[in-house]
């Protein structure tokens, strides 16, 4: 093949935009190493073309932000009412040592007083629905952690098919 501009020069490249064959004066190498011909129309259609995955690519990588912001979001949650499960947990367990004091006495001696039955089956209302709701978001940080992960293997592929390997345009 020839230089558009120059047939009696062997071309070296072709254009990335038209096909024509462009000799190594005429070349217009561009940022992502696609070669151009000049026309502004090929400059134009090699823009479009690499912008596609380019915003593909951000939305993406706009996703993966918002799924990590909600991910945190849900492990704090999570982790937050670890204190107040404790807390019940704690209160039940000594409430519990004090009911049964009463009944056996405690090796301390401790004497609990009316009231604990109730008081041990409310902290294990409360208990039941902390647990219910710790793994709830668990599992929603979990989720979104996945999601992230996805959103980021998509972005990922898609930085890798903007710029293939063109090994055949190595002289
Ligand atoms: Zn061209
Ligand atoms: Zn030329």
């Amino acid at each position: 093949m020839r230089c558009h501009q120059h047939l009696e020069v062997e071309a070296d490249a072709v254009c990335a935009g038209c096909g024509r064959g462009i000799c190594r004066q005429c070349q217009q190498p561009t940022i992502d190493q696609k070669v151009l011909c000049g026309l502004p129309q090929c400059a134009a259609t090699v823009k479009a073309h690499a912008a596609v995955p380019y915003v593909i690519r951000q939305s993406c990588s706009n996703r993966a932000a918002e799924c990590q912001v909600f991910s945190g979001l849900f492990r704090a949650t999570s982790l937050l009412l670890l204190l107040p499960l404790l807390f019940v947990l704690a209160t039940s367990f000594c409430t519990t040592i004090l009911w049964v004091g009463t009944n056996f006495g405690t090796p301390w001696g401790l004497r609990a007083g009316t009231g604990e039955a109730a008081f041990l089956m409310i902290m294990g209302g409360v208990f039941c629905l902390l647990l219910i709701l710790t793994v709830t978001a668990w599992r929603w940080h979990t989720k979104f952690q996945l999601i992230q992960q996805t959103w980021e293997d998509l972005a990922s592929e898609f930085q890798l098919r903007e710029f293939p390997d063109d090994a055949d345009d190595t002289p």
